[in-house]
């Protein structure tokens, strides 16, 4: 793309609904501020009713913020209507023109810019051939599969190469299997382009492997903002924890802090952990996140005492579903056919690797 990359910035920006009807309202978004870099594609994660599409559709221009500022580079976009703003968005529901080609769909846009003929025509066929949609440019969107529309879709919103792409749920309508395709090829497709863009998802996995960074929100409010790896590893509250991937919590109590390791005592047993949130404090409980990985079976001689209730095969791991005092703890086994795997009622035990966990404010 030769257009030039931008960012987007939202500062302490707050949306709320008012029913005068009910004489209600509610804070959809509460203060949010983030900044995305050039090029860079974050995601808005979150439960359902978290204030993502709020946020979304501030950016786009379609709901105006009830307090603070929204720039795309320098500029101040936060009163502008929608189509002076360098956005394009691709709804979960496609929003095509049935009466409408392919063809028409996509170069609509352009025909909107009064760009000529010939350079649509070249356009529209380069876009199509970029999603994989050449073939069709002649059919009507209704005889088209769910996943060929949201290319449409998205082939509609690139052509007028948007500074900023807004992706509302762009995948939730298709089957897992063409999800997982389609979600490739979304991050192919922006990466090529260079388009700054934000994807809004209560999907983990989407979002775990589609962004440079995550915008972990809840109750109209961001709980924090990391690459993917940092959400997942290091999340700095049971919430990110349980909300970006599975883990056993348990209960434990501050022994002290030193050496830059979080000492705590958990059955008795004095275990060091390097990664903790600052803001937790010695002599209190505790919450130790341990992830699947960070969870090993030994004969009898591990920290938790249980019993094997069922293995799980996935291939390159076996999930292995434990009984225990602490309820039923997943522990993963990663090159199982190196591994010792106990059978199905068997008894075993977990250790934890203290390298692996975290701390975090109960
Ligand atoms: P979902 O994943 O279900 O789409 P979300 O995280 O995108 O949810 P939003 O759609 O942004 O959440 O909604 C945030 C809150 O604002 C919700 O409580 C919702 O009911 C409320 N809300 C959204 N739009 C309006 C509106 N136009 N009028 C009143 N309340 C609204």
């Amino acid at each position: 793309m030769t257009k030039k990359q931008v960012s987007l910035k939202l500062e302490k920006v707050t949306k709320i609904f008012y029913d005068k009807k009910y004489n209600t309202k509610v804070i959809a978004v509460n203060n949010s501020s983030f900044e995305i870099k050039p090029g860079e594609l974050v995601t808005l994660l979150g439960p359902s009713g978290c204030g993502k599409t709020t946020t979304l559709r501030m950016v786009a221009g379609f709901e105006l913020p009830t307090n603070g500022k929204i720039y795309i580079g320098n500029e101040d976009i936060t009163f502008l209507p929608p189509n002076k703003r360098d956005t394009a968005t691709v709804f979960q529901s496609y929003g095509l023109f049935p009466h409408m080609t392919v063809f028409d769909n996509v170069a609509y846009g352009l025909k909107l810019k009064k760009m000529n003929k010939e350079e649509i025509k070249k356009k529209v066929i380069d876009t199509l051939e970029m999603v994989g949609l050449k073939e069709l440019a002649n059919r009507a969107p209704s005889k088209l599969s769910g996943g060929q529309q949201q290319r449409v879709a998205l082939a509609r919103s690139i052509i007028v190469e948007p500074s900023i792409l807004l992706l509302d749920e762009p995948l939730s309508n298709l089957d897992a299997l063409l999800r997982e395709q389609m979600r490739i090829e979304i991050r192919k497709i922006q990466k090529k382009l260079g388009i700054t863009a934000i994807y809004v998802t209560h999907d983990r996995v989407e979002a775990m492997s589609l962004s440079d960074k995550i915008i972990v929100m809840k109750e109209g409010k961001i709980i924090q903002i990391g690459t993917p790896n940092e959400i997942y590893e290091n999340p700095n509250s049971k919430f990110v924890a349980g909300f970006v991937g599975k883990v056993a919590f348990f209960e434990v109590k501050i022994e002290n802090i030193e050496r830059e390791k979080c000492i705590v005592k958990f059955k008795n047993k004095i275990l060091e952990i390097p990664k903790y949130e600052k803001n937790v404090s010695v002599g209190e409980k505790a919450i130790l996140m341990a992830r699947p990985e960070s969870l090993i079976l030994k004969d009898n001689d591990g920290l938790i005492k249980g019993r094997v209730k069922i293995n799980v095969y996935l291939g390159n791991t076996v999930e292995s579903f434990i009984d225990t005092e602490f309820g039923e703890i997943m522990v993963q086994i990663d090159n199982p056919s190196m591994k010792k795997i106990y059978s199905e009622g068997s008894s075993t035990s977990i250790d934890i690797v203290p390298e692996l966990c975290k701390v975090l404010k109960n």
